[in-house]
């Protein structure tokens, strides 16, 4: 039984991914940024997607809410397969499916006041005007920690973690339901990012919401997400929750990201996995397995067979031949 189809057995998920892949054309080139994903996220879950830069969390956060167009696969939101509508049948789904930036600055147009950016999205989709826009506008910087007063300022006068809690707002505005947060905190400093992911958690609890949380910083991601999608190359490697991911992670190439968490205390040991190379080109990615060419426990089998998705223990997935 692959994830799909145990979580189905569970209840129908709000957004369903099913063997979605996204490739792009590079000088008569296929490079396959996505490549066969497929999950399925629960009403008032967090899924938590992992792995090195270039691993193609981003492509596949972007494509799941038709940002980019896949090249094959389905979306299911709700039910519906978001990526067979055509763009006019989209703007219903627009509204309930969010993004918010890695980099608030340059998501944010430095010509518009506070005021203005998180109204925009309800102009362009109509839904408020006059005073019932200016005092949803008001609750919604309340909302994300800010102050009504800061309405009228523009971008560059406030600091990175308050920026994002501007992105965070404008992606409130009009009562989503999935929000993909694309790196919230990556830009951010340590200090300020705790404080971004509490009150990601906070408007979760208080408005029922379901995040697609990526990020590259396991140890962030393992305190906000539920469960947690590892990914390498455009590939699956692991999924679980995040007890279970932490406690045990099957997959190398998790147990090389976990090994580099920091735990707070100094009693425990845990040996670094330190990966060798470099993230191979997208453009030619190994055979087989798509880790082998870092991977410490590679056999013969890795460079001829791809691995099967398989579930190891309840609810436990993972793509490697150790465990075939
Ligand atoms: Fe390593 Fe082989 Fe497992 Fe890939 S399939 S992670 S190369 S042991």
């Amino acid at each position: 039984m692959n994830v799909v189809e145990k979580d189905m057995k569970k209840k129908t998920p709000l957004v369903e991914i099913k063997n979605l892949s996204k490739s792009f054309q590079m000088g008569g080139q296929e490079l396959k940024a996505v490549n066969n994903i497929s999950l399925s996220i629960q009403s008032g879950e967090t899924v938590g997607l992992v792995g090195e830069s270039g691993c193609g969390k981003s492509t596949l956060g972007k494509t799941v809410i038709r940002l980019n167009r896949a090249t094959s696969g389905e979306v299911l939101f709700e039910g519906d397969n978001i990526l067979s509508l055509p763009e006019k049948s989209m703007k219903k789904f627009r509204k309930d499916m969010q993004i918010i930036f890695q980099d608030p600055y340059a998501s944010l147009n430095p010509r518009m006041t506070v005021e203005e950016l998180i109204g925009e999205p309800l102009s362009i989709h109509r839904l408020i005007t006059g005073k019932a826009k200016k005092d949803r506008i008001k609750e919604l910087i309340l909302q994300v920690g800010l102050k009504p007063e800061h309405l009228h300022r523009y971008p560059h006068e406030f600091s990175g973690g308050q920026r994002q809690r501007i992105g965070i707002a404008r992606a409130l505005a009009l009562n989503p339901k999935f929000i993909v947060c694309d790196e919230p905190i990556s830009a951010l400093d340590v200090s300020i990012q705790a404080q971004v992911v509490n009150l990601l958690k906070q408007l979760q609890q208080e408005l029922g919401l379901t995040y697609l949380f990526i990020a590259h910083d396991l140890s962030m991601v393992k305190y906000i997400s539920d469960r947690i999608l590892v990914m390498y190359l455009g590939n699956m490697m692991e999924l679980a929750d995040s007890e279970s991911l932490s406690r045990e992670p099957l997959h190398p190439y998790t147990q090389a990201l976990m090994s580099a968490v920091p735990i707070p205390d100094p009693a425990i040991k845990r040996e670094r996995i330190v990966l060798e190379g470099e993230v191979p080109s997208p453009l030619h990615p190994p055979s087989g397995c798509v880790f082998r060419t870092r991977c410490m426990h590679a056999m013969d089998i890795c460079s001829k067979q791809v691995p099967t998705w398989k579930e190891v223990k309840e609810s436990h997935f993972t793509a490697c031949h150790l465990y075939n």
